[in-house]
């Protein structure tokens, strides 16, 4: 148990108030401090945590870990009984740092999950499938950052055997970071796409930040890759550390672990079969898309290589919950089916939801796309890209948000989509209407897929669309 004392020890930290204070769960938000808390003054480029701290204190923070010279600046407060305030000279880095002394203290496996697309869907199945056999702590959501990856290590239990760890990143050397905090003995990387082109400059770039986590595998580590991802597999041809490959096809190298037999069931599920080696088993996920099929065999070898064998792993994977807004399939107005995906978007995954339209409408598809951002100098490709491959898909409808996806609506005239059938709109409320009148016109089992990156806000217009309105 780490108790205020000892924090200020292993932080080399000065400490204010009770020496034997403990904390439960940490938050660098004081509107979060609900009692037991340890709460992290963070001096971000908006606000500077350390205004919070006697609000953070007076909600029942039991710890604040702070920057000593900004608490002197703010002036220390008056402390209530039994809590404490640690100062260090940067606190970042002392949550950084504390979170490594956590994870060793209680010594649980750590497996990393990064890559471009389905990271936080990727944890959930690893961390499912791995609850079958152990106790296992991931992080809430998407707390994958420099902040969020240690936050969720202090949160853990002290009897937690294995750590699920989603690491995001927006540049080189932050997933090293990340993996300097948390040691990870496992590793998968979903895919490695065009996301934050913006940031990182090139593909290479984003190939080198995400092998970041392959890189920091101990000698007996475990990558586990993707055989239907070009980069990932490059890279892997001049790995000589241990791997393990999971696929469909095997389009650029071959799997260790595969599906085949792929089939849509129900609304929203998907039936496939699972092999390696002799095991086989046919599994029902809840899940569209065959971008969902390869995230579950990421987790069924994360599985694999932890005892679970396929039949528990299957199980888990049939009883999964996703997080809301991710490929969500809701009744829509007038009979139509609505795939709400509205949390985020880039060219991998919008290509991805398009093949889950196809796969389900059939006939009857409208897309409705919104702009994708940071992807810097491909971007009016990276749109294009997306325009192609709907015409290519077949969608009968698209519907185009922003000025950014008028280059969605050239990429598919380009390649022969019907000029009378896309419908260009500058905004989420002209996109409703022409959404609406086309649902009128095609009538009922139209399926409506809706998608665009988090700053288009494009729930706007699914949450006009569903039935429940
Ligand atoms: P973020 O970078 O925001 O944390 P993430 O990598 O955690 O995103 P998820 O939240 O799991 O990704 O999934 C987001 C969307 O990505 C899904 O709704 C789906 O459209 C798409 N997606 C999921 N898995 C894959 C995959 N393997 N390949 C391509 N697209 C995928
Ligand atoms: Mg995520």
């Amino acid at each position: 148990m780490l108790d205020s004392a000892k924090i200020a020890v292993l932080l080399n930290g000065r400490l204010y108030g009770s020496e034997k204070a403990v904390f439960h769960r940490c938050t660098a938000d004081s509107r979060q401090v609900k009692g037991g808390e340890m709460f992290i003054a963070l001096a971000g480029e908006k606000t500077d945590g350390h205004k919070y701290i006697a609000r953070a204190l007076q909600s029942g923070a039991a710890i604040v870990l702070a920057e000593e010279k900004r608490l002197r600046r703010e002036g220390v407060p008056v402390l209530p009984e039994k809590s404490s305030i640690i100062a260090v000279e940067d606190s970042l880095k002392g949550l950084q740092q504390l979170a490594a002394i956590w994870l060793k203290e209680i010594g649980a496996r750590v497996i990393g999950v990064t890559g471009s697309n389905g990271k936080t869907t990727t944890k959930d199945m690893v961390a499912a499938v791995l609850g079958t056999k152990f106790r296992v702590h991931k992080n809430a959501g998407n707390l994958n950052t420099e902040i969020g990856l240690p936050m969720t290590v202090l949160g853990a239990p002290s009897d937690t055997e294995v750590m699920v760890l989603e690491m995001g990143m927006r540049g080189l050397g932050q997933i090293k970071t990340l993996c300097e905090i948390s040691c990870p003995c496992a590793a998968v990387i979903t895919n490695i796409g065009a996301t934050h082109l913006e940031l990182l400059g090139s593909r290479e770039n984003i190939a080198r930040a995400k092998w970041e986590i392959v890189e920091s595998l101990p000698e007996e580590g475990i990558a586990i890759l993707n055989t239907e991802d070009k980069i990932s597999m490059e890279k892997a041809a001049s790995y000589h550390g241990k791997t393990l490959f999971y696929g469909i096809e095997g389009k650029f190298g071959r799997p260790d672990l595969w599906a085949e037999e792929i089939i849509p069931s129900g609304d929203t599920g998907t039936t496939f079969r699972a092999r390696y080696k002799k095991e086989n088993v046919l599994i029902r996920l809840p899940l569209p898309g065959k971008h969902n099929v390869l995230d579950a065999l990421a987790a069924l070898g994360a599985g694999l290589l932890n005892g679970v064998n396929l039949e528990s792993g299957s199980q888990a994977l049939e009883g999964l919950q996703i997080s809301a807004m991710r490929l969500e399939i809701l009744p829509g107005c007038h009979q139509s089916i609505i795939i709400n995906d509205v949390y985020n978007a880039n060219p991998a995954s919008v290509k991805a939801s398009l093949a889950v339209l196809k796969e389900r409408g059939g006939a009857k598809t409208v897309a409705v796309l919104g702009e994708m951002y940071e992807l810097g100098a491909a971007s009016q490709s990276g749109h294009r890209e997306v325009g192609v491959e709907a015409a290519g898909l077949g969608v009968l409808e698209l519907v185009t948000v922003g000025k950014l996806a008028e280059e969605i609506a050239a990429g598919a005239l380009q390649n022969g989509f019907l000029p009378s059938r896309i419908h260009i709109c500058e905004d989420c409320a002209e996109a409703v209407t022409a959404t609406k009148k086309i649902i009128d016109l095609l009538g009922a089992g139209t399926w409506v897929l809706i998608k665009g990156s988090r700053g288009m806000h494009m729930e706007k217009i699914s949450n006009e669309l569903k039935t429940d309105n």
